[in-house]
C-alpha cells in the first residue's frame, strides 16, 4: 500500500506525514489492519528495537480534586468509589515505588490530584524524590502534579525529577467540553515550563471521549510541535460516577490504528500504552506492543491493571524484552538533548490515565466502525498498593 510505504520512509527520516495520511490511518478497513500494524512496527523497531519500557504509577495524593476534567474520577463532584487520601510520606511513596522497580519498571512516575502544586506541594514531593533516588539507584522519576506556576519546574529538577507529565489529552477545538476549569493553553503553557527547566517532558492524549478522527489528528500533532519524549496514550476508562461512564466508543481496531498514528507522526517518541490497555485492547494488547514500546506495570492511578507478573509474561511471549536499566530508552539525538538540558529538541516548544475520512480513498475501504459493548466487567476500581495495606500490584 503507497500510504504505508510513505509513512515508513518518512517515520524513518523523522518526517512529519500530513494530516491527510495521518487521518488515512484512522481510515484504513479491518483487512488492511495488520498491515498498519507491520509498517508502524518497523519504525517502532528502527528507534526502539524490541525493547518494552515498564513504567510505574504511585498515586501520591488521589481524590478530592476541585478541577472538573470529565474522563477523571478524582474530579469535583465525581460518584466514583474511588480511593480517596492525601500526600502519601516519602517513605510511603519510595515503598510503593520499590515493588514497581522490583517488578522490572524503570521509571516512577508520581501522580497527585489537584490543579496544579503550592510552593509547599513541591517542598514535599522534593523529598519524596530524594528519598525514592537515595533508596533505588538509577530509577528515573517523573512528577505529574497539575499546572506548574513559575520556577516549580526548576524546582522539581533540583530535587533529582527527570521528567514531567502533563498531557493535553484532547484537541485544542474540543478541550472547552471536556474540561472547564482549566484551559488547553494552560495545559501547553505547563509543558512548555518542564521543557524549559531541561525535564524531559511527557505529554499525551485520551481516545475515546467521543472525538473526531480530525480531533486525534489535531492533538497528536500538537504534540509533535510540543515535542516532548515520551507521549502516552489513555483509552479512555469511563468509570461509573464520571460524567463519560457511558461513552464506550474504542474498539481494539480502532485503539491500534490511533497507537499506529501516534507512531507515525511522532516516530521517534516513546509511545507509551496508558490507561484502558487491559478494558479496550482486551486479547490484542500483544499486538500493540508492536506500535508502542513502553507500557505502565500493573496498576493504574485509581482503577485496577491486569497482574504485573501478566505484564511480563505478555511481553516475553509477543518477542520483546523488558528494558533494563542499563539501556537507553530514547534514540541518541533525543537522549543527548535530555542530557544537555533544554535546547536541542527540533520544535521552539519545551510535556493517568485520538469525523471524517477525508483520506480513506487512499487505502480503499474505510473501516466500518465497530459496535463496541460497554466491558464494564473489566473496569476494576483500585483497592491496593498505595493508599491501602495491601500489597501493590507489580
Ligand atoms: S485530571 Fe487531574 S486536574 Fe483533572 S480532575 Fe483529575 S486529578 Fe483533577
Amino acid at each position: 500500500m503507497d500510504l504505508l510505504n510513505t509513512l515508513v520512509d518518512k517515520g524513518l527520516r523523522r518526517e512529519l506525514p500530513t494530516r491527510e495520511e495521518a487521518l488515512a490511518v484512522l481510515a484504513t478497513s479491518d483487512d488492511d489492519l495488520l498491515d498498519v500494524v507491520a509498517a508502524a512496527g518497523k519504525v517502532r523497531r528502527h528507534w526502539f528495537g524490541r525493547r518494552v519500557k515498564l513504567n510505574y504509577l504511585v498515586n501520591l495524593k488521589s481524590g478530592l480534586c476541585p478541577e472538573d476534567c470529565s474522563y477523571c474520577s478524582q474530579r469535583l463532584g465525581s460518584k466514583a468509589e474511588i480511593l480517596k487520601y492525601t500526600w502519601l510520606k516519602p517513605d510511603q511513596a519510595s515503598q510503593a515505588a520499590a515493588a514497581g522497580l522490583a517488578g522490572g519498571a524503570k521509571r516512577v512516575c508520581l501522580v497527585a490530584s489537584g490543579r496544579g502544586p503550592t510552593d509547599r506541594d513541591v517542598d514535599r514531593v522534593s523529598e519524596t524524590i530524594k528519598t525514592i533516588k537515595d533508596q533505588n539507584e538509577g530509577v528515573e522519576v517523573c512528577a505529574c502534579l497539575g499546572l506548574l506556576s513559575d520556577g516549580q519546574a526548576e524546582r522539581l529538577r533540583e530535587a533529582g525529577a527527570d521528567a514531567y507529565n502533563h498531557n493535553l489529552n484532547t484537541s485544542e477545538a474540543t478541550y472547552g467540553d471536556i474540561t472547564t476549569t482549566h484551559t488547553y493553553a494552560d495545559r501547553v503553557d505547563t509543558v512548555q515550563k518542564a521543557h524549559a527547566a531541561g525535564l524531559s517532558a511527557c505529554s499525551g492524549l485520551i481516545a475515546g471521549m467521543g472525538e473526531s478522527d480530525e480531533d486525534l489528528v489535531d492533538v497528536v500533532f500538537s504534540l509533535r510541535d510540543l515535542d516532548p519524549d515520551s507521549v502516552p496514550v489513555n483509552f479512555l476508562i469511563p468509570m461509573e460516577g464520571t460524567p463519560l461512564s457511558t461513552e464506550w466508543n474504542l474498539t481494539p481496531q480502532r485503539c491500534l490504528r490511533i497507537l499506529a498514528m501516534v507512531r507515525f507522526v511522532c516516530p521517534d517518541a516513546e509511545v507509551r500504552i496508558a490507561g484502558g490497555r487491559e478494558v479496550h485492547l482486551r486479547t490484542m494488547q500483544p499486538l500493540a506492543l508492536h506500535l508502542a514500546n513502553s507500557i505502565f506495570l500493573g496498576d493504574y492511578l485509581t482503577s485496577e491493571g491486569q497482574a504485573g507478573k501478566t505484564d511480563l509474561e505478555m511481553i516475553a511471549d509477543a518477542g520483546f524484552e523488558v528494558e533494563g536499566s542499563d539501556q537507553v530508552t530514547l534514540p541518541q539525538h533525543r537522549a543527548a538533548a535530555v542530557e544537555g538540558g533544554c535546547g536541542s529538541h527540533e520544535s521552539a516548544g519545551c510535556g493517568s490515565v485520538c469525523g471524517s475520512h477525508e483520506g480513506a480513498d487512499v487505502c480503499g475501504t474505510a473501516a466500518v466502525p465497530a459496535v463496541s459493548e460497554p466491558r464494564t466487567d473489566l473496569v476494576a476500581v483500585r483497592r491496593r498498593g498505595a493508599g491501602t495495606d495491601l500489597a501493590p500490584n507489580a
